[in-house]
């Protein structure tokens, strides 16, 4: 997937829980328009406290984790669509400069393959990339040749090691793509395919890490590309900042309560 700095390609991520936010997060940070297509909960929600996801001694309500990292996936750029992906289809060479009624147009050709993300409510998104992190739908990936896996009523997608599928522009992260059923390694896994992606895009990026200033400077060497050079002010008040957020999202210890699982009947 080549791609003009000028003009960086655009993800869709299908699913908003933790794998599809993680995956987002890279995505976003590195410049490439996103979008999260999101229908319904994420499964964490279910959850009663969660113990085993790191940076949180005392564990963390699961709820109150995927609003801050859906707030943080917002602010660095992804725009969040509700609604239930139906289809993913390649646009084909004839329609390269066909409108869609999102009004991104296509961008396929020698560059690489566009798609077509359509949900249920008729919208259509155009993408250069689709991350599938939608666990346990797979059936809007049916038309196009994955290779999915059926493992007695559960079907994953078949990736490799980064998340690519058999189909270039085609990613699967998280419970989708057959990890453990566990938050962090969902979450592990969206953070690996979203740098996939923009390893696959090439725009132009070595690492997105915040160092302090001088760490490339001070050895004459230029910041690299997703790189961010920050003076003890700025990393200073960043500090600041991060505490004062955390103690907003903290400060009420009232919790929502967790979904419990649909076949449990309540009223008997
Ligand atoms: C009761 C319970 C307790 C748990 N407790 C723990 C725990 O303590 N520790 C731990 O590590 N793990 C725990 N887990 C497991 C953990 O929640 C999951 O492994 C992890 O959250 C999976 O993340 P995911 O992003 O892959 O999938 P999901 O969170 O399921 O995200 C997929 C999202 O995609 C959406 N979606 C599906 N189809 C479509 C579509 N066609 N279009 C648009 N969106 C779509 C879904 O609605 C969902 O929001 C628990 C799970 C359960 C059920």
């Amino acid at each position: 997937m080549a791609s003009d700095p000028a003009d960086p390609p655009r993800t869709v991520v299908v699913g908003g829980g933790v794998a599809g936010l993680s995956a987002a997060l890279f995505t976003a940070r590195a410049g490439l328009p996103t979008r999260v297509v999101s229908a319904g909960e994420p499964i964490l929600a279910r959850n009663a406290h969660l113990e085993n996801y790191p940076g949180f001694p005392a564990g963390i309500n699961a709820r109150l984790l995927l609003e801050m990292t859906r707030d943080q996936v917002e602010a660095a750029g992804a725009a969040f669509v509700d609604g239930t992906a139906v289809d993913v289809t390649p646009v084909d060479d004839d329609s390269e400069d066909e409108m869609r009624p999102d009004g991104d147009g296509g961008s396929n050709g020698d560059d690489g393959t566009a798609f077509t993300v359509s949900l249920e409510d008729g919208r259509e998104l155009s993408a250069d990339s689709v991350v599938a992190a939608s666990w346990s739908d797979a059936a809007y990936l049916d038309d196009l040749d994955l290779g999915l896996i059926d493992r007695g009523s559960k079907r994953y997608v078949d990736v490799d090691e980064f998340g690519r599928s058999a189909v270039d522009g085609i990613y699967a992260a998280g419970r989708l793509a057959g990890t453990y059923h566990q938050a962090i390694v969902a979450a592990g896994h969206g953070a690996t395919v979203g740098r996939t992606v923009v390893e696959d895009s090439d725009v132009p990026f070595y690492n997105d890490w915040v160092a302090p200033e001088g760490y490339f400077t001070g050895r004459g060497r230029e910041v690299p590309p997703g790189c961010e050079e920050i003076d003890e002010a700025e990393w200073q008040r960043r500090a600041e900042r991060s505490a004062e957020t955390m103690r907003e999202y903290f400060e009420d210890p009232a919790v929502e309560p967790p979904t419990m699982h649909p076949s449990v009947d309540h009223d008997e």
